[in-house]
């Protein structure tokens, strides 16, 4: 088998030297298991936290390891009563072309002839769920509110603010550089798209949230949150599901202390600010496998992927997707 595995943790953005290729000899499952050949690996912002030593919600991937992620696999083998050969699944098998897993820690079956099997890793997988959970549990937006979403080119942005709308919010969505403002305005149907890059991008967020802002859905932090800050409405809400733009950094931000006046602000516009991790909302996830499939079928929910040949192409488009460098849901296609 083929594997990568973190060979060094990383100083700042990862390099090709963080990651190492290997070659093993194919494992062979025991009472309880399945041996999975994995066709597709998702590669998503998570991972960048799993390669540093400490504490966070999950336990650091250790040297040498194998890199942590989502598949779609097929089973070849299974001495698990569930699962036959054959059975498409969800499973968490790695940076990797085949793995033996517990059959219970399989995340659910594939039906070949529904939606593509791929989709169960971006749009209708993790990245969705974040979408709908966060939105809906702590989000919340009402008819005719405001909702700012950035990376809305990606599987979470993008599904935030196709959910949105299907609300009925007024949704702005922030990406990186033209093609992708175009998708996020044309294709996903977005009412306003603007690129983060551009010199007045604060008085353009400015001008295209006349009526404030009520949801700000955080998947990026920095300078995005800054010109963010002052448009929020009394009651606002801030679902904080990511802050991709902090995630390789090597210190505190220099500049003036701001924690103050943050705090000050959360308290005279009386924000909700609330962390989450998706899994919190588990017990929305049949509901929302239900709910995304029907609009995916529908045509109500567009998705757009990235698709990348060859697993040894993984750590390259993993780290150009901490600079924006994918456009959709990033996927490694592993094999057939
Ligand atoms: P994306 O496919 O959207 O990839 C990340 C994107 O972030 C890049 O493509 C880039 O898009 C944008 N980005 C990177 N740096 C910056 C920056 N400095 N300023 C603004 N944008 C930047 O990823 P996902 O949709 O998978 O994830 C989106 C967020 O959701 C991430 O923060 C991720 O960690 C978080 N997440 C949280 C979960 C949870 O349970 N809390 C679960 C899943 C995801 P662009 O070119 O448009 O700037």
């Amino acid at each position: 088998i083929t594997r990568i595995v973190l060979a060094s943790r990383p100083e700042g953005a990862p390099t090709a030297d963080d990651f190492r290729i290997e070659h093993a000899p194919m494992p062979t499952p025991r009472h309880g298991q399945v041996l999975l050949r994995n066709r597709w690996l998702s590669l998503d912002p998570y991972m960048r936290g799993r390669m540093n030593a400490g504490r966070s919600y999950v336990p650091p991937i250790e040297i040498d390891g194998v890199m942590d992620g989502g598949t779609v696999s097929e089973v070849v083998q299974s001495l698990h009563p569930a699962w036959a050969p054959g059975d498409l699944v969800l499973a968490h098998a790695g940076w990797q072309s085949h793995a033996v897993v517990d059959g219970e820690s399989l995340r659910r079956k594939l039906d070949p002839s529904g939606l593509p099997p791929q989709t169960a890793l971006g749009v209708h997988g993790m990245p969705g769920f974040t979408a709908y959970a966060g939105l809906h549990e702590i989000g919340r937006p009402q008819h005719g509110e405001t909702v700012v979403v950035a990376a809305a080119s990606g599987p979470v942005g993008a599904t935030v603010g196709q959910i949105a709308r299907l609300r009925g919010a007024r949704v702005v969505g922030i990406a990186g550089g033209p093609d992708k403002v175009a998708h996020v305005e044309t294709d996903l149907g977005f009412d306003v798209a603007l690129d983060h890059r551009a010199e007045d991008f604060a008085e353009q967020l400015a001008a295209a949230c006349p009526d404030g802002i009520d949801v700000y859905f955080e998947n990026v932090g920095g300078k995005v949150f800054d010109a963010v800050l002052p448009l929020l409405n009394d009651f606002a809400r801030i679902p904080v599901c990511g802050l991709v733009a902090h995630y390789n950094a090597t210190g505190p931000a220099p500049g003036p202390d701001r924690v103050p006046q943050l705090m000050s602000l959360i308290l005279t516009r009386h924000l909700t600010v609330r962390g989450f991790i998706q899994h919190d909302f588990i017990a929305l996830y049949p509901e929302f496998v239900r709910e995304m499939g029907q609009w995916l079928r529908d045509g109500r929910i567009r998705y757009r992927e990235d698709v990348v040949e060859g697993l040894e192409r993984a750590p390259e488009a993993f780290i150009g997707m901490l600079e924006g460098k994918n456009f959709g849901k990033l996927l490694v296609k592993i094999a057939d």
